[in-house]
């Protein structure tokens, strides 16, 4: 077999010049999200750059929930973090909690107290702010900025003690007003706040800043390659010094440019505000680029790890082609999906010397295109069948291999029908066509010698089962939604959904179970959504067949 040599991305590169120089023996990454929110397919491109890496290099990822913030974090969002990265196919080492670490946070900033290196800052925000200056600007120090050892850690034991109310004492790091790098003057890594935390419950009045957490927990369990994203690079300074003065686990950072994706939102706080009010369904709405959406619309992980792969790991800000996902998706399904006809648009036609009461199976295959022998299920045949209405022109054009008055066409695993009379109702509108069926047309045994061109989808009316479908189209209709300035709601696409009351599914439909996916011939592909009773199945057109453009 030919193996693709596939060029390394740059993460790779260092990994392997890392491992190469005995730097490390194993590498471990980890996926930190914050809880604030669900996963949405910029989240699946980090999922997969950091376990993939690990998998390729043997060694391990953790799961981390970056739960420092506790007014923004909810339980909730912890689970349906754990269920997407699993349905991605991905296994974590361990689950961890940045919030379990607080304790020896704690005791870092103790550290950095003890070393000289922070200070309690009393300034207000309005104070610490005009400190900063500005990027040509150097700051000014904080008149609280030459504080002793012993009165910093009484004050900071003070405000872990509950003592100090919100805002009014910060933990600064001492580093350098006059810094070229803003981040570096004097940065907030300590803040006094009485709230609730979802796991530590009101142990803590005082919370650690991003800046103090992200870096340290990656060195408490010595992670060696802490790929996040580019907005970070002005941080990875901060995170360098960190790591020296306290003397800990050497992890680096790398960062790589975010995926972002033609009309598509990626940000979890905008996509909460769609849901709070009600403009979707919900986060698992099909049309949302959260994962739970893609997985209810009929996405695969499978599609997904194959575009992580294809779109690579760029260092520089680039807007991907939705198509180019859409375009793994049905790739991956066309391997997978059961074949089924089902009819959108219902036109009535009667097989006039086809007995009437008569029914026969028709074997119809699953998948041809399946990678083992899918099978085939037994289609009903009888006298009435439904068609689309398109597949049929009482006048038509050149070239029209379809349905028209005298003309053939074959009814797929079915017989070759030629259409004689075309019955109108009082509008003209065509209500049924009464046809002729050739007996030794018989799919897979057809004796007839007659040649038709076309070859339509039909389903026996009797035997059809009324379904819902549900069609969506692009939720925005700006392409590059970052480079919006207006309220992004102004971009939403009013006709997002189409919902198709009853349309008619051929019968092996009704043995359809959630999540599965479909190809229904010449329409689309589609898959069961949970909504579906017994009464009533509803389907969600995971994508059409073609690309639109
Ligand atoms: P959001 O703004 O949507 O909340 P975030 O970056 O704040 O995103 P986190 O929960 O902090 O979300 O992210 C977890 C990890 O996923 C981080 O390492 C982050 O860099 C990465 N990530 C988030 N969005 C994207 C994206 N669009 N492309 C690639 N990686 C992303
Ligand atoms: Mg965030």
């Amino acid at each position: 077999m030919m193996t693709e040599e596939k060029s390394l991305n740059f993460i790779e590169e260092i990994i392997e010049a890392d491992l190469k120089a005995g730097k490390h023996k194993t590498i471990a990454t980890r996926f930190p999200p914050e809880p604030n929110g669900y996963l949405h397919i910029g989240h699946a491109k980090s999922i997969c750059l950091n376990f993939g890496l690990a998998q390729k290099y043997g060694g391990k990822t953790n799961l981390r929930f970056d739960d420092t913030n506790p007014v923004t974090e909810e339980t909730e969002y912890v689970e349906n973090i754990k269920a997407d990265v699993k349905w991605l196919g991905f296994e974590w080492a361990e689950e961890l909690y940045a919030s379990d670490y607080f304790p020896q946070l704690y005791a870092f900033a103790v550290k950095l107290i003890n070393k000289g290196f922070a200070y309690v800052d009393d300034s207000t925000s309005e104070e610490m702010a005009k400190q900063k200056g500005a990027p040509t600007v150097p700051g000014t120090n904080s008149k609280y900025r030459s504080r002793s050892i012993e009165e910093n850690l009484k004050l900071f034991t003070e405000m872990k003690e509950g003592k100090h109310p919100d805002g009014s004492k910060v933990l600064r790091a001492k580093i350098d007003m006059g810094h070229v790098n803003m981040l570096m003057r004097d940065p907030v890594i300590y803040r006094v706040k009485h709230a609730h935390h979802h796991r530590t419950g009101d142990t803590w009045c005082v919370y650690p800043m991003y800046d103090f957490a992200h870096g340290q927990s990656d060195a408490i369990e010595q992670i060696t390659h802490s790929v996040c994203t580019l907005e970070f690079v002005p941080h990875r300074e901060l995170y360098d010094w960190f790591i020296e003065k306290l003397e800990i686990y050497p992890s680096k950072q790398y960062e790589f440019a975010r995926l972002n994706m033609t009309y598509t939102m990626m940000s979890k706080r905008k996509l909460m505000q769609l849901v709070n009010e009600n403009l979707v369904s919900g986060w698992d709405d099909p049309r949302m680029p959260t994962l739970s959406g893609a997985r209810r619309r009929g996405y695969t992980p499978e599609a997904f790890r194959e575009f992580c792969e294809k779109i690579g790991v760029a260092k520089r800000d680039n807007l991907i082609d939705l198509s180019l996902l859409e375009f793994c998706v049905r790739e991956h399904l066309n391997k997978i999906a059961y074949r089924r006809m089902v009819v959108f648009d219902p036109l009535k036609v009667v097989i006039t010397n086809y007995e009437e009461g008569k029914l026969e199976m028709m074997p119809s295959e699953n998948n041809t295109e399946a990678a083992e022998n899918a099978g085939v299920r037994e289609m009903p045949f009888s006298r009435e069948l439904f068609i689309e209405k398109d597949d049929f022109m009482e006048v038509p054009p050149k070239k029209y291999f379809r349905l028209s008055p005298g003309g053939m066409v074959r009814l797929k695993s079915g017989f070759i029908i030629k259409c004689g009379e075309v019955i109108k109702d009082a509008n003209g509108n065509v209500t049924e066509l009464r046809c002729t069926y050739i007996s030794e047309s018989r799919s897979g045994h057809d004796t007839s010698g007659v040649q038709v061109k076309g070859v339509i989808h039909w389903v026996s009316a009797a035997h059809a089962v009324p379904v819902e479908v549900r069609q969506y189209e692009k939720l925005f209709v700006t392409e590059d939604m970052n480079a919006i300035e207006d309220d992004f709601k102004n971009h939403l696409n009013p006709h997002s959904l189409h919902v198709l009351p009853k349309v008619y599914a051929e019968p092996a439909l009704l043995n359809a179970k959630v999540g599965e996916h479909f190809q229904f011939l010449r329409m689309g592909y589609f898959c069961l959504d949970p909504d579906s009773t017994r009464e009533k199945l509803v389907f969600n057109r995971t994508v059409t067949l073609r690309d639109s453009k």
